[in-house]
């Protein structure tokens, strides 16, 4: 039964929205799925239906929806001021988030910077490491260098450093200059390293910095790194002197099992961008963080060149400042990380179940995330299949994943687990059929000889 006002709901998203990432024929097609309500892992629609968010809501969502910790904060700060700028003055709330960030950042990271969402997170650090070149006079650093599959937002900074084709090419003859450097996805690291040393050694005095998505590459299908990329990564990047920018929009705030993905090997990035999980996912906000070596370029006494001209209105919003600090509370109070924990240990317990179903390939996992790939055509019925038993999850591309709120409860995740496990096995117009023997070594040669489950045991000698 729809509430009254669901049918006006429609109309107006028919007529007025215009809806990110979507084909709007195609969306238009069938009425749109109206999210009433939210709790826990929960989402209630119009029609009374309740659906588990097993993305958790564009991949930001980590204590469940509308904890009442982070709603009272947000309260209680609206009724000091829900936004005052931050060009030229300060307010508590982002004073003492910028803190408790540097407290619990890789150990150089001292500077935030803060703005709005991924993109712009992924902008400034972009901009930063460019004017940080050229404030130490290496003007033909005008270049960046990232990873092969890339993604990193859809600004058109953010677009340059990214690698995906499909949401990209039309844009390409408005973007910056970047180089390309093997995933540690695809090979093994010595060969990924290699051909990274390989890049640097040629073209390091052109480029202002390598950006990268530490541990898991989201977008790109959650693709899991060769363990010791990063660290070997890190140590070229000091040596060629090519700052190094770690993305962790996505795998920030215990998506991949630490607090942050760099740690999984001990590594300091020269630059950090964070947003998605900083609020718990429940407003816009986004911070880079930078070392002192980068900050104190900017001390310089040339008042254009060392002031980094970048900004926005809402700046340092004290809502969504009030809200990452919350939310940074309840990783402690909730042990948040301890139960990703728990999640990867029923992943790595599934996995093998998933990796005997006919059709599925190349099943990973890595904290919070757990992912597999099915034949071409085949993951957008099987969402669709597991939507209708009750579970939300979109495919990208050729390949279904869960990234389930962090607070998912053991039993809610064996939950989503068994209905994408119906959708596959029982799912009506699924077209999973047995790979042939071509597709079976095709596949193993994509995984460089590497086992059908990459999981955590593959990091067993990292930090
Ligand atoms: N970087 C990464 C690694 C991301 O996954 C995303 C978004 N999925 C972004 C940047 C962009 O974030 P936003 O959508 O908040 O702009």
């Amino acid at each position: 039964m729809r509430p009254k006002g669901t049918k006006q709901v429609i109309r107006d998203d028919r007529n007025c929205l215009w809806h990110p990432f979507t084909w709007m024929p195609g969306y238009l097609a069938d009425d749109p799925l109206v999210i009433a309500g939210a709790k826990g892992i929960y989402l209630r629609a119009a029609d009374g239906r309740y659906y588990m968010d097993g993305v958790s809501s564009m991949w930001l969502n980590v204590h469940g929806h509308n904890r009442p910790e982070i709603l009272r904060a947000i309260a209680r700060q609206g009724k000091r001021f829900a936004h005052i700028s931050v060009f030229g003055q300060t307010h508590e709330r982002a004073t003492t988030l910028a803190r408790r960030l540097v407290a619990i950042a890789s150990k150089g990271l001292t500077r935030v910077f803060y703005s709005d969402d991924g993109a712009t997170s992924v902008e400034v650090a972009l901009k930063l490491a460019f004017q940080f070149a050229q404030i130490r006079g290496e003007t033909r650093k005008t270049k960046f260098l990232a990873l092969r599959h890339a993604y990193h937002g859809d600004t058109l900074g953010a677009i340059s450093v990214g690698d995906i084709e499909h949401f990209h090419h039309i844009f390409q003859t408005l973007l910056v200059k970047c180089y390309r450097t093997p995933s540690p996805a695809d090979m093994d690291s010595d060969t990924c390293l290699r051909a990274l040393e390989g890049v640097l050694k040629k073209h390091s005095d052109e480029i202002c910095a390598f950006i990268v998505e530490p541990i898991v590459q989201g977008a790109a299908g959650m693709l899991v790194a060769a363990p010791g990329y990063l660290a070997g990564a890190r140590k070229l990047c000091t040596k060629y002197r090519v700052p190094l920018i770690a993305d962790e929009v996505f795998t920030g705030f215990g998506r991949t099992g630490r607090m942050f993905a760099c740690e999984h090997e001990g590594v300091t990035p020269d630059i950090l961008c964070l947003a998605k999980g900083l609020t718990g996912g429940t407003l816009p906000l986004a911070a880079t963080l930078a070392t002192d070596e980068i900050y104190e370029a900017f001390l310089g006494a040339d008042r254009v060149g060392c002031t980094f001209f970048h900004g926005h209105s809402f700046t340092a919003n004290p809502l969504g400042c009030a809200a990452a600090l919350a939310s940074l509370d309840l990783f402690e109070k909730d042990r948040t990380l301890d139960n990703v924990r728990r999640l990867e240990a029923i992943f790595a317990e599934r996995a093998p179940d998933f990796a005997r179903v006919p059709g599925v390939s190349r099943v990973r996992f890595k904290g919070a995330v757990f992912a597999f790939d099915l034949p071409k055509g085949s993951a957008r019925p099987a969402c669709a299949e597991a939507q209708k038993r009750g579970l939300l999850i979109r495919p990208l591309g050729d390949t279904v994943y869960l990234v389930p709120p962090l607070a998912t409860t053991e039993r809610e995740l064996r939950k989503m687990l068994d209905i994408v496990a119906l959708s596959l096995r029982e799912g009506a117009g699924m077209r999973v059929k047995r790979p042939t023997s071509r597709q079976r070594d095709a596949k193993r040669r994509r995984a460089g000889g590497r086992s059908e489950i990459e999981g955590p045991h593959r990091y067993s000698g990292a930090r």
